[in-house]
């Protein structure tokens, strides 16, 4: 019988759900449990891919090509899962199944309502979940706050299962915040108070509460959110400010909430284990050395936009005893003032993200030039990979004005341009190249040294490509394509070999990163920036 953990979220949004969530699936992993988890975005898009990510975060790419919410990049970083793009529900997806029934006359007769058709279809897909992973506990975690008016069918769909599926196999956390008042220090539970009411007002009384304030809570205060929630003090925990997020499962678990969940849904007690977790952790913690690596990119201004990217550096520096610092350069700096360039000098490495549109691409162009002429290492991730040709197609070849059509329809050498599947498509919500496929590795070169495989298989989320009628002169010059599609017919990785490390890719290995299990694009790069400084003639990997 699989059990349900249900999470909401009170007070505030991005108040740290997504790491509970995924902490509480880590604690039952160490007891030897095998979880999953799901993610209800209660907003109306069908999917996270229309969304800006400078708003909203992250795209999360999954295997099966979902663009999904990037809490899902937490759960497979967290629990080293390869999740679907049904673990992702959305308000659009569930209404657009339920309209979908309703014409086809699913429903004929009746009169198609919030209670019970959009709450079915809800613990429908759930469930659908919990079937296909063969799992003993489906993690849920509720977007948006309590009170949100979009959320109610989804909090009123949890609700249910508990009067369906039994006490004993569901579980409800709520986390909220608590913040510290600055004048007098004071950490304040009001706030957490009204969530909980407000989750009561829903039907829904909380089983387990974390409080996430900046610092552990004292007694007094966890003896009030215990009074006021109407739960034993054994049942309040506190997500507090830690050095690394990975921390979380190994704080809570402190406290007892492993231990908690266990009993409360009848798992044997058992000591927890956490391997290579801790070992990872323990190399975050304590580096040796550090780099310090330059982003150009477009959304700048948001970490949380390149959030897979950031973890994924963060994992290689681990591999490699190296602390690793990020700077977010916004490209268009270089655009405006030339001379800014000058300032990645201080830099270890650069690195040039994903993006989409013209915005800011003349600035990551002249970062790459930068890095290709004074031997910096660089690594360049979709966009970037397709930036790299341009910058190598103008400056070392001669095409003038070499351009993706993207960026300039015009282009007299649109050495980047649309995938021929992709011409007349017009819809633009999962319309992209999405998902892993298979690329071939070239052998003795420095993907195969990375990849130590002929074949792999990499997430992507694009739509444009490497003009193939340009392909003789880009060989000529110099740049290898060491990695290219099954039908070698697409560029999936670039390289310099006389450069100290000069690689990009057309896909994105930071979805596949885990901790303690580095992506090879991204520890190569990390590993080529650290040897570099340390004056080593080569990138030993
Ligand atoms: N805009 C480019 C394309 O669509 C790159 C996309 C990306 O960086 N994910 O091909």
């Amino acid at each position: 019988m699989v059990k349900y953990i249900f999470v909401t979220g009170g007070v505030l949004s991005s108040v740290g759900k997504g790491i509970v969530t995924s902490s509480i699936g880590k604690m039952l992993q160490a007891r030897g449990l095998k979880v999953t988890a799901v993610k209800v975005d209660p907003y109306v898009n069908v999917d996270a891919g229309t969304m800006n990510p400078y708003m909203h975060g992250e795209v999360y790419v999954t295997d099966d090509g979902g663009e999904t919410d990037l809490d899902l990049g937490w759960y497979e970083r967290f629990l080293d899962l390869n999740l679907k793009k049904d673990n992702n529900i959305t308000t659009g997806l569930v209404y657009r199944a339920v309209i979908e029934k309703e014409r086809k006359g699913d429903f004929l007769g009746r009169c198609v309502q919030i209670v019970p058709h959009v709450t079915n279809e809800i613990k429908h897909r759930i469930r659908v979940v919990a079937k296909s992973s063969n799992v003993d506990v489906v993690l849920t975690e509720v977007g948006g706050t309590v009170g949100d008016i979009e959320g109610l069918p989804f909090l009123e769909a949890i609700r249910q299962m508990r009067l369906e599926e039994g006490f004993e196999n569901t579980l409800y956390v709520h986390v909220a915040l608590v913040p510290i008042l600055d004048v007098t220090k004071e950490m304040k539970t009001k706030p957490l108070q009204h969530s909980v009411n407000e989750l009561r007002r829903i039907g829904i009384q909380p089983d387990i509460i974390v409080a996430r304030c900046s610092e552990m809570i004292d007694s007094e205060v966890l003896r009030k959110i215990a009074l006021f929630g109407t739960i034993p003090e054994n049942a309040v925990f506190c997500s507090y400010n830690v050095e690394t997020i990975y921390q979380v499962p190994l704080i809570l678990d402190e406290q007892g909430m492993g231990e908690f969940i266990c009993n409360r849904l009848g798992f044997p007690k058992s000591k927890p284990e956490y391997g290579q977790w801790k070992i990872f952790v323990d190399a975050l913690l304590n580096p040796k050395y550090d780099v310090k690596i330059a982003l150009v990119g477009k959304y700048a201004g948001l970490a949380d936009s390149y959030v897979s990217m950031n973890e994924a550096l963060r994992h290689a520096g681990a591999a490699c005893k190296a602390k690793v610092c990020i700077d977010y350069i916004k490209a268009e700096a270089f655009e405006k003032n030339p001379k800014e360039i000058e300032k990645l000098r201080k830099y270890d490495g650069v690195f040039v993200p994903y993006g989409f549109g013209p915005r800011g691409t003349e600035g990551k162009i002249m970062a790459i030039r930068f890095a290709r002429e004074n031997n910096v290492p660089f690594l360049g991730i979709c966009y970037g990979f397709q930036l790299a040709v341009i910058e190598f197609a103008r400056d070392v070849c001669g095409l003038k004005d070499a351009n993706s059509t993207e960026i300039n329809p015009d282009s007299p050498h649109p050495v980047i341009d649309l995938m021929p599947e992709q011409r007349g498509i017009e819809i633009k919500g999962a319309t992209m190249r999405l998902g892993a496929h298979k690329i071939v590795v070239k052998p003795c070169t420095m993907a195969y040294a990375l990849y130590k495989s002929e074949e792999i298989y990499e997430r992507h989320r694009h739509r444009f490509e490497v003009n193939l009628d340009y392909l003789e002169t880009f060989e000529k010059n110099g740049l290898v394509f060491s990695g290219k599609n099954a039908d070698a017919r697409r560029m999936e990785i670039l390289e310099l070999p006389n450069h100290y490390f000069f690689f990009a890719s057309q896909f994105h290995g930071e979805f596949k990163s885990r901790p303690g299990k580095p992506d090879p694009e991204y520890y190569g790069f990390v590993k080529a920036c650290l040897d570099k400084k340390l004056g080593k003639a080569e990138p030993e990997f």
